[in-house]
């Protein structure tokens, strides 16, 4: 036999959740060709694997590249990671479909999350076609925005949607869908995501139902109404007739950590009555979003003209502070229950001497009261500014890790080195999140065997997804590998110190093409755009 690659020596662990054995991996082209302990051919490369876990690619189940892939198709803090895979589209946000003369609009939404984008397209088809003309170097899963849906119909106004409009959000789902889509997404702490009633939900839900489309959903509130929010998702899937997946399951808020056993009996309630609902995780007890989503959502109505208009108001501004300053000393949303100053952190702005500052320290700088320092900052920043949240408890993610419908998702962006020193503080999830399930949690605390950590990452999202011929080590299968040491996998990325790839990961296959080589990223467009 003659193959283009043979990994040689290693230990499999198949994705399927079944233990791990002794044998050897030939790929053909694209495809994994056999599995098999001492294979006997030639090869035009092989890999030495002996000491470490050959496993399929991990696969992404949460991801916002999406709005970078134009500017960094290689994705290379995720490749990194051992991810051939990435699900994109999430919470509300897609740059697709996109109504004439809404550009500023869009452009504007996705601005505070630091995108630079590039508005070639109007429906999601022709922004697929200009994704595959980059060439991204990992598989992409694609699903469209509810914001997107709403910006491209209603537009930025917290208004419901009139009968037409509903129906010209469905026409556009259903393009979105004929494109290759997989389903769509919620924010609903994200306007003009949030503006939908679940009765708008469960009709979008509907429309695809027939066609096996899938909802994932960033809930309505993760803090003191998770409960209500979680209900509110299941009741979207289990109406509208659709498999529905809870976006990065956490509890916000001190106050809100208690709710967890309750949050996971909702999902398992569910399935155990016959719905589909799975959720995912990153392992970390911090979120990062965009600094703006720590105002009401009354302030978002109209979009950022709007917006920055309301901050530059003294009334407004008062409104806002009434409304979020708890006891004086902490600021509630629902998104993020109660935090305190000092555990938000600027993680990204135009002004980089302030990356890393608490807003305490911020407010301690410039002698301002904290609220006040935050919304000058996003004044002064146009509502571009990438926070890091220190909101949530690490008993419950470890608790959410080890639930049997939950899954891995990094809800990160992919990032590269490239050369010089990189800017801001973003969340260590964009480097390190795989690593540490397979090295902190399934290794070092023995949360999980390494085989269900695995699985996580692999034959479960593949499930959810449908996917016919990836996630699993198979023959015929696609040739996505990931090949780590599992003695020394571990993250490298901390939230002072972020830009660094894990260590313990020398080798990373996506679609045949080796892509990491010995620790050293090499290839590159070497992934697909996934289609149903
Ligand atoms: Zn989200």
């Amino acid at each position: 036999m003659t193959w283009s690659l043979l990994i040689r020596g290693g230990t499999v662990i198949d994705g399927s959740g079944s233990p791990r054995q002794a044998a050897d991996v030939a790929v053909e082209g694209e495809r994994i060709a056999a599995i098999a302990p001492r294979l006997e051919g030639h090869a035009d490369r092989v890999i030495d694997a002996s000491g470490h876990v050959v496993a399929p690619g991990f696969i992404d189940a949460h991801s916002h590249s999406d709005l970078f892939y134009l500017g960094c198709p290689s994705s290379e803090s995720k490749i990194r990671q051992g991810c051939t895979t990435e699900v994109v589209g999430m919470c509300s946000f897609s740059q697709a479909p996109i109504a004439p003369g809404r550009e500023a609009a869009v452009r504007d939404w996705a601005g505070g999350i630091g995108a630079g984008i590039d508005l070639r397209w109007e429906t999601f088809g022709q922004y697929l076609e200009a994704l595959r003309q980059v060439r991204p170097s990992i598989n992409v899963v694609h699903f469209v925005g509810h914001g997107a849906l709403r910006l491209a119909t209603v537009g930025p106004e917290n208004r419901p949607v009139a009968p037409e409009d509903l129906r010209a959000m469905q026409r556009l789902l259903d393009e979105a869908m004929d494109a290759g889509a997989y389903g769509y997404s919620t924010g609903l702490v994200y306007p003009p995501s949030a503006y939908a009633p679940t009765e708008e939900l469960i009709a979008l839900a509907r429309s695809m139902a027939r066609r096996g489309g899938l909802y994932f959903s960033h809930v309505r509130g993760e803090s003191a109404m998770v409960e209500d929010s979680i209900r509110e998702a299941i009741r979207i899937g289990e109406e509208g007739g659709v498999g529905v997946e809870i976006a990065h399951v956490k509890v916000g808020g001190r106050e809100n950590w208690g709710k967890m056993d309750g949050v996971l009996r909702l999902i398992d309630d569910a399935r155990a009555r016959g719905v589909d609902v799975s959720g995912d995780v990153y392992p970390y007890h911090a979120g990062s979003t965009k600094m703006d989503n720590l105002l009401p959502a009354w302030v978002h109505d109209g979009g950022l003209p709007k917006l920055l208009e309301r901050l530059g108001d003294r009334a407004a501004r008062r409104r806002i502070t009434e409304e979020c300053l708890a006891g004086g000393e902490r600021w509630g949303t629902v998104s993020q229950g109660r935090v305190g100053f000092d555990e938000i952190m600027i993680a990204t702005c135009r002004q980089h001497e302030l990356e890393g500052l608490t807003l305490a320290a911020l407010a301690g700088q410039t002698g301002k009261a904290p609220a006040e320092a935050m919304m000058d900052l996003l004044l002064e920043e146009r509502a571009t500014v990438g926070m890091v949240s220190f909101s949530q408890n690490l008993d419950n993610v470890a608790k959410v890790l080890a639930h049997p419908a939950i899954m891995i998702g990094s809800d990160s962006i992919g990032l590269s080195e490239g050369a010089g020193p990189k800017h801001g503080k973003p969340h260590p999830r964009m480097y390190g999140t795989f690593p540490r399930v397979l090295g902190e949690y399934a290794r070092d605390r023995g949360l999980f065997s390494l085989e269900t950590a695995v699985h996580k990452m692999t034959g479960m999202p593949a499930r959810r997804l449908a996917f016919k011929d990836r996630g699993l080590l198979r023959p015929g299968h696609a040739a996505d590998i990931a090949i780590f040491d599992p003695a020394t996998i571990r993250d490298e990325s901390t939230f002072p110190d972020p830009h660094h790839y894990p260590a313990g990961i020398p080798y990373v296959v996506v679609n045949g093409a080796v892509v990491v080589d010995g620790g050293h990223m090499r290839a590159a467009g070497t992934g697909r755009v996934l289609t149903r």
